[in-house]
């Protein structure tokens, strides 16, 4: 299987590897993070066991494996995982972890039948190394400075949003260590816990038991928090006790889907909370999307067409002469692409935009006074990694930003210096 996956295990890093799982799990694991991949999917198929990754948010298909050993593989998987053996009716789910010399991954396994048999999904979750630093997930120091203000002042509302999967819960995170977390008391209520926080006291949503979002919410304030971590907002009762929270001088960080900053506006509405309790305690937004990082080794450069020139001009930033153009080569997996980085528009609310909010503003209107204010959309902040030879055109149209932005036209360019980005 090692082969039909392409990858071989012999590695000076495999001879740090602690953890020993039965021969087909090792190699199904052991291939996953050799090839940066984020999840894990068995599918049953015709002809046995089709093992997918996604790598940077991509669909990677890898092997077919024959029926018995595909059996054999989720036997393994889920003895591993804390699962009966024993072919089961319903969804299970279960853990397990994966250690090296200087990382460990917590893998939730879920299993699902199909038909008369079973699919499995592996979630690989692992800690960011070099601690939760913003500028590693690719915020501009302009950005990590205006919301290091915010944050520290310890009282509000902020808000992370974005689609599912775009990294909102490592931002969040990121914004609490921030703080000194040693010298605040943090709590944190989730759906599910995604990381370990250091100094928090992380409570997961179970609904089974009674522990819903609202309720853990409720215990938490009535444990005399300073910070409160939210992930994620999706009822209105959830919705307004952050928002009253934030008002009684905590420092209340959520996230929520919405599409841009002012669409998080929206969906707190839409949620039930009032105007003006939004207009008095939101002091952040930040709306974030994840592109993936060109491969420095194999990238070429290129001209832009005219198209391209002309999404530059339209949002009011200087094209650049040439940009990079993905290649292909081992350093990369053959990709072209090699990790990811977050473009992001930072949206702080002070009381002008703090009183439109609170007057009901509509969304146009509140994306014009922020562009006015000189806050980069998420486009812009893409347009200005392409041009940092960070990411590529390509994958700003592949995520479809710019299709989906409302820019207003005519701005003045406002590109800063863009940092390196999460490996
Ligand atoms: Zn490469």
């Amino acid at each position: 299987m090692a082969q039909a996956c392409g990858i071989s295990s012999a590695t000076d890093r495999s001879k740090n590897n602690q953890t020993s799982y039965p021969d087909l799990l090792h190699t199904l694991v052991w291939n996953a993070i050799m090839d940066n991949a984020t999840d894990v999917h068995l599918h049953c198929v015709d002809e046995g066991v089709r093992v997918i990754h996604r790598v940077d948010g991509v669909i990677v298909p890898k092997a077919v494996l024959p029926l018995m050993e595909g059996r054999r593989l989720l036997n393994q998987l889920k003895s591993a995982a804390g699962l009966t053996v024993v072919r089961s009716f319903a969804p299970l789910e279960g853990q397990m972890d994966w250690h090296d010399e200087d990382t460990t991954w917590e893998i939730r396994v879920t299993l699902t039948p199909v038909r008369e048999r079973e699919s499995a999904h592996l979630r690989l979750l692992s800690a960011p190394r070099d601690s939760w630093d913003l500028c590693g997930l690719g915020f501009s120091t302009t950005d990590r400075d205006r919301i290091a203000s915010t944050v520290r002042s310890l009282s509000g509302l902020v808000l992370v949003t974005g689609p599912t999967g775009s990294g909102k819960t490592t931002t969040m995170y990121g914004l609490a260590s921030l703080t000194d977390l040693r010298t605040t008391t943090t709590y944190s209520i989730e759906d599910p816990v995604e990381f370990k926080l250091p100094f928090a006291q992380q409570i997961e949503v179970d609904e089974q038991h009674g522990l819903t979002m609202h309720e853990g919410l409720r215990t938490i304030l009535r444990m005399d928090p300073d910070l409160i971590l939210i992930g994620e907002i999706r009822d209105k009762d959830s919705a307004i006790v952050a928002a009253r929270a934030a008002l009684s001088g905590r420092l209340v960080l959520a996230t929520i889907h919405a599409r841009d900053a002012a669409g998080a506006v929206d969906a707190l509405h839409y949620l039930g909370v009032p105007h003006h309790i939004i207009g008095s305690s939101l002091r952040l937004v930040i709306a974030q999307n994840l592109l993936r990082q060109v491969c420095g080794q194999c990238a070429q450069p290129r001209e832009l067409d005219e198209n391209e020139t002309d999404v530059f001009a339209r949002l009011g930033m200087n094209a650049p002469k040439e940009l990079l153009h993905p290649g292909s080569c081992a350093e990369c997996g053959w990709y072209g692409y090699k990790g990811r980085t977050g473009i992001f528009e930072v949206a702080p609310i002070d009381d002008e935009v703090g009183a439109l909010i609170s007057a009901g503003a509509r969304h146009r209107e509140l994306v014009e006074r922020l562009r006015v204010k000189g806050i980069r959309s998420m486009t812009q902040d893409g347009l200005a990694k392409v041009a940092a030879g960070i990411t590529t055109m390509e994958e700003i149209f592949r995520i479809n930003a710019y299709a989906r932005s409302e820019e207003p036209t005519g701005q003045k360019d406002n590109a800063e210096p863009v940092e390196a980005s999460v490996g």
